[in-house]
């Protein structure tokens, strides 16, 4: 246990969902030919295929991978995403929706005065509404219709994807067979091991397959970690009460522009993605089985988007929650094998992503396997639990009264430590700078982020939230002034 660590000689990767398949490219990007890998996964039980949209991170990827947007948008009917539009998740009419975008560099001048505002509103220095629509420049993008590709703003955009998730594997899937990684069609019967390791994996077709290094990427059923090493799982569900979807896809209108942004829509009993593909869009109700049953919930869906019974649609079971220890023995759990938090800021690749990093990282460390593994797992549960704390903050901020669900979310949720620290200093009017720098190693969700949430749900006590009040409307005028240089306003598809 305590030798040092090197690269393995075989790694076989069980499962060829889109975490198997980001795997298996990145480690044979990384490990080359000294290391033999095998995907083992089975058409039988197939692949989530959802997964459509990503964070900012995921560019990182496709730029180690060596691929260039054209290699891969248009197979993958991909678009881009510069933030999400949060719709109807509170009770009032002045806080009904906000976005929150993605950053750029030249947010820094518009984004000083949107935290000075919000403290300004905050204090009851102020009055007018404090939208972060106003003040970055990736609303400005959705406003205009414009890509991040056909703008001219300076240094590097922070921006992301909506793709066709089944469509990116197989690319994924093309691209690391030309790596020389070995594809096996075919179900693992069963999982031998031996003092805490996998000792070899036997396959269905009767053979038995050994490697230096498993990768568990086998979806919710876990079955190398959870199922055969036995490595205990952390729920969530005390916190985030949604266990299920339901998608169903639509077209776009004739002449319809594609926004470059999610839509996140409050249902009464969850909430509704809306992803714009080239192709089509992708919708799904996201929602809490302890509220709602899943005919009720395709029936709202159906309802919301207007489509009869005609356009089938898909149900999902999700499980909430994180392993404890992600890496163990000989092996290491990836995507949802290793957990999931829930769909709303599409986090689910970037933890894909972000775990491959860090095992490259804790491989390449040449410290002895116990530490390695000990860095790895406290890094990757950090990940995990910063952000559910984000996500956790978008129910429990929730105002509206209409349903029990959202009632629920407000009263009964197991506040996270750290969500309740922020909104503790926030409430009390405290130095909101001061607590964002004392949480600052644990925080996956940055400064930005938490003043978008709370301006934009409408955290501010003293306020009548129903009260009609002017838009600081010289905030959206110095936001136009700025990016009209850089942004042409002709209209223009946000695809690639
Ligand atoms: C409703 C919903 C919405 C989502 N939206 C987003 C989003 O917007 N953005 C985002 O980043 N993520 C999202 N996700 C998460 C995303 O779908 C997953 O992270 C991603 O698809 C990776 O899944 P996976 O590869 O881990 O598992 P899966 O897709 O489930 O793949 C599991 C693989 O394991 C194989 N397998 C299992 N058992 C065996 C066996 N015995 N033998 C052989 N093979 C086996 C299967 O054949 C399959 O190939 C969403 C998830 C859900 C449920």
């Amino acid at each position: 246990m305590n030798h040092r660590l090197s690269h393995p000689s075989s790694v076989i990767i069980v499962g060829g969902g889109t975490a198997g398949w980001m795997c298996a490219a990145y480690l044979a990007k990384q490990w080359g030919a000294d290391t033999q890998i095998t995907l083992i996964e089975s058409s039988q039980i197939g692949t989530v295929g959802v997964g459509e949209g990503s964070t900012p991170f995921l560019k990182q990827f496709f730029a180690d991978l060596g691929w260039q947007e054209q290699d891969w948008m248009p197979d993958c009917d991909a678009t881009y995403k510069t933030g999400i539009e949060f719709a109807n998740w509170t009770n009032s009419q002045r806080f009904s929706q906000y976005f929150h975008p993605f950053f750029t560099p030249l947010d820094q001048q518009t984004g000083e005065l949107f935290f000075d505002s919000c403290q300004q509103l905050r204090s009851g220095r102020a009055n007018a509404d404090v939208k972060p629509e106003h003040y970055f420049c990736a609303a400005e993008m959705v406003r205009k219709q414009v890509t991040p590709q056909s703008t001219k703003l300076p240094g590097d955009i922070d921006y992301a994807y909506h793709f066709d998730a089944s469509k990116l594997a197989l690319s994924l899937k093309s691209f690391s067979k030309k790596l020389g990684v070995k594809h096996r069609e075919g179900k693992v019967a069963e999982v031998y091991t031996d003092k805490g390791n996998i000792s070899g994996l036997q396959m269905e077709q009767g053979d038995v397959l050994n490697a230096d290094l498993y990768v568990d990427c086998s979806g919710f059923v876990g079955l190398l970690m959870k199922k055969a090493l036995n490595a205990p799982f952390k729920s969530y569900r005390e916190t985030l009460f949604n266990d299920a979807a339901v998608a169903v896809p639509t077209q776009h209108m004739s002449n319809e522009a594609i926004a470059p942004q999610t839509r996140s829509v409050g249902m009464d009993n969850g909430w509704m993605w809306q992803i714009p593909l080239t192709s089509r869009i992708g919708n799904g109700y996201v929602y809490s089985s302890d509220f709602c049953s899943a005919d009720d919930a395709e029936a709202a869906l159906r309802k919301a988007l207007n489509v009869d019974d005609s356009v089938p649609a898909r149900h999902l079971k999700m499980q909430v929650g994180r392993l404890e220890q992600h890496w163990q023995g000989n092996c290491v759990a990836i995507g949802l094998a290793q957990g999931f938090i829930e769909p709303l800021e599409a986090t689910a690749l970037m933890l894909v992503q972000y775990a491959l990093y860090q095992l490259i990282e804790g491989v390449g460390s040449g410290k002895p396997l116990a530490s390695a593994q000990q860095a790895y797992n406290q890094e990757m549960n950090r990940m995990f639990d910063g952000i559910r704390d984000y996500i956790a903050a978008h129910y429990y901020l929730n105002t509206r009264t209409d349903t029990a669900y959202w009632q629920a979310c407000r009263h009964d949720m197991k506040v996270p430590e750290n969500l309740q620290y922020l909104l503790d200093k926030w409430d009390s009017g405290a130095c909101f700078e001061t607590a964002l720098d004392h949480l600052d190693s644990e925080l996956v969700y940055l400064r930005p982020s938490w003043y978008c949430i709370l301006a934009g749900m409408g955290r501010f006590n003293h306020l009548d939230a129903n009260q009609k009040v002017p838009v600081h409307q010289s905030s959206l005028a110095h936001l136009d002034k700025l990016t009209a240089h850089y942004f042409s306003t002709q209209q223009r598809p946000s695809t690639w």
